[in-house]
């Protein structure tokens, strides 16, 4: 009797034995294929599980072993490299592998809904109906003119019916009375058209003579270009090139706010099937896209974090924009990196895997010191645009209003009336940090979390930006009922308000995701800054990711401070990568772009640091201090965490993990903690870790599987949640 080995969606990190459903033949069930769903009984539930293998021997007795309830597609919906490459994410990650595989389903079919196929509803004639000779049913008219239709051309669609007025119940009729049947009409090939691309300057061209000599087979490269370099457009002719051998681009991008703008970019370079991938859309919408990709109806598919496990038919081509950017972690639940998937996905399906920023993580350069990217190089703007001067300025003493100095309003006012746009960095939203009692000093906390409520003003409400709690601003003091009430601090509400009355007749745009909830919010905005109006654009890092707005001439970082004094180890990288990126914004087009960082300290190193060296130096000179202290990307990182709302179980849990671990734990692997979260309390919940530190990928990765099984055989504590993050991206 044969065995099915499942991938169900649950906690726990393992597959699960069920035999074949009950009338299904052996025959049948050695044909089944890995990937295949079927629907289970799981507890109490009917649930959707992914067929793994099916094999000779189960650990537990046959007896113990239920049966599946049913078979749900006649063939895997996705190519076995994808669900190799779930095995190696769910191994990787030490994640429950069931939830990874789900990963490669679009959301009806893990809801366990029949697979539909992409196109639009039609009609065709059964074989009975193909052999009816014309005119049988005369005697019902309507009737008659849809069987006219059908036997005019062998499918019509529904909308053919409709505009020729026969209606769903004529079509039933037909039906049932045997002579037609509903189908979905194939989609007609699009035959594929690349428009000719920008004529490219020499380095542009050598990196695309590199890259398409490298297109055969599996090779991972790294491209390293200055913002305005003229990446996407390498991007775009290699696109072409993949399509041209009749194979599918997958192109990740960080953010939903960037989808329209790269849509935009590409459909004007190519007449192909497009379709994007992001949490934005519709579920219909999303499921037609991943259709597309799955059959290769799409040739390019855009997506961000989770579409790099969309199922492609025929992929050629991986390409990671903004490779750097901390959005590609999971921070929760499957805490995978896209970027880092990407690169494994890439070599499993013997694809090109190109990433591409103008701030390059540390984790890639240390891969291409290492040799196992390759690297390329654009070192100026393309086109007009030159990189932007960047000037400090210090603010010591100075007067400032809504946390802007003179020299910056004077530098707004200039460019706004010589008709240019300018862009404000405010890294922090709402209207202000903090309130306080001017008499007795009492802050207003949040109740669930180590942290100070935020105020906002539009509309007014104290917000927590931890757990999303919120509450009324109060009009006097909970402390001494006094009503000196005031703020402290600064978010990008109240500078907008300031902007809005000291610039009365420019717009004021602020970007923030607060104000970005709308649906197409971000698109209209991003048309709307293109039409190159003056104008005043007041965003946190929103604002700033892979933007490009020709018509901005100045940048000015209104609170460099607050990037200065990180806790954590990636602290200075960030702020190196955030600011590089602001900057790039300016001056891409045809107005010199110049660069204002407001500073306390403009002597701090890393602040020099931004003006006089540029961020390739600077990243290598951060990747010999990361050896020197074996952190990531020259050690491994891996964190068990845990979550509960008592304040210090999680530590004698971490602390019983760490001691059983101890013993079993291979050389160049250290374990350090537990250690309270850097906010320890967080919506209700108290979070304590343990860090493990490895020299190595390899000791890393047995390391963390001590680590699993140990906190896996623990004695549960109610309310103790743990979870594992393999590469995270912080130290909380
Ligand atoms: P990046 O992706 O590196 O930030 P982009 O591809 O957005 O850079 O290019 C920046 C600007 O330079 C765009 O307006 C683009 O059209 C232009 N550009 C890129 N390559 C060339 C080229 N070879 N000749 C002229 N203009 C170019
Ligand atoms: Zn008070
Ligand atoms: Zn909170």
């Amino acid at each position: 009797m044969s065995v099915l080995r499942l991938a169900i969606q649950s906690p726990l990190r393992r597959l699960f034995d069920y035999l074949p459903p009950r009338a299904m033949s052996e025959d049948d069930v050695a044909a089944l294929q890995p990937g295949q769903r079927l629907s289970v009984p799981f507890g109490p539930r009917r649930v959707t599980a992914y067929l793994v293998a099916v094999c000779e021997h189960s650990e537990l007795p046959l007896s113990a072993l239920k049966h599946a309830y049913a078979v749900l597609d006649e063939s895997s919906l996705v190519p076995a490299t994808l669900l190799r490459l779930c095995d190696w994410a769910a191994r990787y990650y030490h994640h429950p592998p069931g939830d990874v595989y789900s990963a490669a389903f679009a959301r009806p079919l893990r809801a366990g809904k029949a697979h539909k196929e992409a196109g639009a509803a039609g009609w065709r004639l059964t074989t009975q109906g193909m052999g009816l000779p014309p005119g049988a049913l005369a005697r019902s008219p309507r009737q008659a003119q849809a069987l006219a239709l059908l036997q005019a051309s062998s499918v019509v669609s529904v909308e053919k019916f409709k505009q020729d007025g026969v209606g769903p119940a004529i079509l039933r009729q037909l039906a049932k009375k045997q002579l037609a049947q509903p189908c979905i009409l194939a989609q007609p090939p699009i035959t594929v058209i690349s428009h000719p691309g920008l004529s490219l300057n020499p380095e542009q061209a050598e990196t695309l003579r590199a890259l398409q000599q490298a297109q055969e087979g599996f090779s991972c490269h790294l491209l390293e270009g200055v913002t305005g370099s003229g990446k996407t457009e390498v991007y775009l002719q290699l696109i072409a090139d993949c399509l041209d051998h009749n194979r599918q681009a997958l192109v990740l991008i960080p953010e939903i706010g960037l989808t329209p703008q790269t849509l935009q970019r590409f459909s004007q370079r190519f007449d192909a099937g497009i379709v994007v991938l992001h949490s934005g859309l519709g579920e219909a919408e999303r499921y037609r896209a991943w259709e597309a990709a799955r059959t290769g109806s799409a040739h390019i598919v855009i997506g961000t974090r989770s579409a790099v496990f969309t199922p492609l038919r025929n992929p050629g081509l991986i390409i990671v924009d903004e490779e750097h950017d901390s959005s590609y972690k999971q921070q929760d639940g499957f805490r995978y990196s896209a970027r880092d998937v990407a690169v494994k996905r890439g070599q499993l399906e013997g694809c090109q895997v190109l990433l591409g920023s103008a701030t390059p993580s540390l984790e890639s350069l240390h891969n291409v010191a290492a040799g196992r990217y390759q690297l390329h190089r654009l070192r100026q703007r393309a086109g007009t645009g030159a990189l932007p001067t960047i000037k400090a300025i210090d603010i010591r003493r100075q007067e400032l209003r809504a946390g802007l100095s003179g020299e910056v309003l004077t530098a707004v006012e200039e460019k706004l009336q010589a008709g240019q746009q300018v862009l404000l960095f405010l890294n922090r939203r709402g209207y202000a940090p903090t309130m306080q009692c001017h008499d007795c000093g009492w802050t207003a906390q949040c109740n669930a979390c180590d942290a100070r409520f935020t105020v906002h003003r539009h509309p007014a409400r104290l917000r927590c930006h931890h757990c999303g709690a919120a509450t009324d601003v109060p009009r006097q003091c909970p402390q001494c009922h006094g009503s000196s009430l005031i703020t402290a601090g600064l978010g990008t509400e109240q500078t907008e308000d300031f902007l809005r009355q000291r610039f009365q007749h420019w717009p004021v745009f602020r970007v923030d995701s607060d104000s970005m909830q709308a649906r197409h919010a971000m698109r209209d905005l991003v048309s709307l800054i293109n039409e190159g109006k003056p104008a005043i654009l007041l965003g946190t890092q929103m604002l700033t990711k892979g933007h490009h707005f020709p018509a901005v001439s100045l940048v000015a970082v209104v609170d460099a401070d607050a990037l200065l004094f990180s806790a954590d180890f990636r602290g200075e990288e960030r702020m190196a990568q955030l600011l590089t990126q602001v900057a790039g914004r300016a001056g891409r087009a045809e107005f010199p772009g110049e660069v204002l960082l407001q500073t306390h300290y403009p002597d701090h190193p890393a602040v020099q640091a931004m003006l006089n060296v540029d961020y390739s130096d600077q990243a290598r000179n951060m990747l010999t201090h990361r050896q020197d202290s074996g952190m990531p990307p020259a050690g491994q990182l891996v964190i068990l965490r845990t979550d509960c709302s008592d304040a210090t179980w999680g530590a004698d849990f971490l602390q019983s993990v760490r001691s059983e671990a101890l013993p079993t734990l291979p050389a160049g692997a250290q374990l350090v903690g537990p250690l309270p979260s850097p906010m320890q309390r967080r919506a209700g919940m108290y979070r304590w870790q343990l860090i493990l530190l490895a020299r190595d990928r390899k000791t890393a990765q047995q390391a963390a599987g001590t680590l699993v099984s140990r906190a896996e055989a623990a004695p549960a504590r109610r309310g103790l949640k743990w979870s594992i993050d393999v590469d995270p991206q912080d130290l909380y």
